[in-house]
């Protein structure tokens, strides 16, 4: 792992909420259930598997900057979202001054 691998990785405040299943309503509303993924302990909320997860889990997904602000299920207190909003915002104020 380099070190700006290291640096997106420190985001992540593991705190395992991601790894829940999630239902989607006709709203466009997130609602997260008590099943948590069965790579997931739930003691320590780590992913059992991290390092393979990709390659043993189909179904997981690898968050990468620009994915982040596009999924709509991270939730509120997700590391990586807020990081992402954050960068957002200083993008916005950068081109707002700008005009
Ligand atoms: S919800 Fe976000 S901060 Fe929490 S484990 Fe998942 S990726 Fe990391």
């Amino acid at each position: 792992m380099n070190s700006s691998e290291k640096e997106w990785d420190a985001i992540c405040r593991k705190c395992g909420e991601c790894c829940f299943e999630k239902l989607e309503d006709e709203y466009g509303e997130i609602i997260y259930l008590k099943k948590a993924c069965r790579y997931l302990d739930i003691h320590t909320r780590k992913c059992r598997i991290f390092e393979r997860r990709l390659e043993i889990n189909r179904s997981c997904v690898k968050l990468t900057e620009k994915l982040v602000m596009k999924l709509s299920w991270l939730p509120p207190n997700c590391g990586y979202r807020i990081a992402g909003e954050s960068r957002e915002e200083q993008k916005r104020g950068k081109r707002n001054r700008k005009k």
